[in-house]
């Protein structure tokens, strides 16, 4: 049987074949609207929330004018996506809060960020990563599901339970890039449903096979 390094060297050799210049796939031109768009992408795909935020921010292209639009505006626009009326609302809150609280910046603190509305502890991550380039590897469905199958964590664990185990394995330098190979791995090959395992490099190592 392998050792660890040889599975973890593998996974990363692996992944930067075939997902060497991956990154953030949401649409954004301010540090705000990528806090929002991560908090529009719960339960939804990046490409559903562009469909959205592309007309969103380019109608309303500053904070102020966000918070000056009617709730039910927002509603109709973001209607796509589902959720949308906690969505909206949630919208609103976190743009006035960043107004109120903030002078219109988005905070970097992990505490400050997840005190948010609508605001938990994997899209604090992600804005820490993408804005602020700390290092962070936040865990979504794709990064969770790939953990398990990888055993790179417990079956039962919950995402801060996943993200502390990766943080303890992989080294500091790749957990954003780590971040955004896993999540391209688990959208093309390794998929919720049918993933495609031949074109899969680890399967020596999974516990789905
Ligand atoms: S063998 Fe299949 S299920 Fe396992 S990690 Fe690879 S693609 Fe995913």
């Amino acid at each position: 049987m392998k050792n660890v390094k040889n599975k973890l060297d593998l996974i990363q050799i692996f992944l930067d074949e075939e997902f060497a210049n991956v990154g953030c796939e949401l649409h954004y031109k301010k540090d705000y609207e990528l806090l929002i768009a991560v908090m529009l992408s719960a339960q939804t795909t990046d490409v559903a929330v562009n469909g959205v935020t592309d007309f969103l921010f380019s109608k309303y292209d500053t904070l102020e004018k966000l918070n000056e639009v009617r709730l039910e505006e927002i509603e109709t626009i973001i209607k796509p996506i589902g959720l949308y009326k906690n969505k909206a609302k949630r919208l609103k809150e976190i743009v006035a809060v960043l107004l109120d609280k903030y002078s219109g910046k988005v905070p970097s603190d992990i505490k400050e960020l997840t005190s948010l509305p609508g605001v938990g502890n994997k899209t604090a991550c992600v804005v820490r990563a993408e804005i602020f380039k700390i290092p962070e590897f936040p865990v979504d469905t794709h990064v969770s599901r790939i953990s398990k199958r990888l055993n790179l964590c417990d079956q039962k664990d919950e995402p801060i339970e996943i993200e502390g185990k990766l943080k303890k394995t992989f080294e500091e330098k790749n957990w954003i890039k780590l971040h955004h190979q896993f999540i391209h791995f688990g959208r093309a090959i390794c998929k919720a449903q049918n993933p495609i395992c031949e074109k899969c490099r680890l399967q020596e190592y999974c516990n789905k096979r």
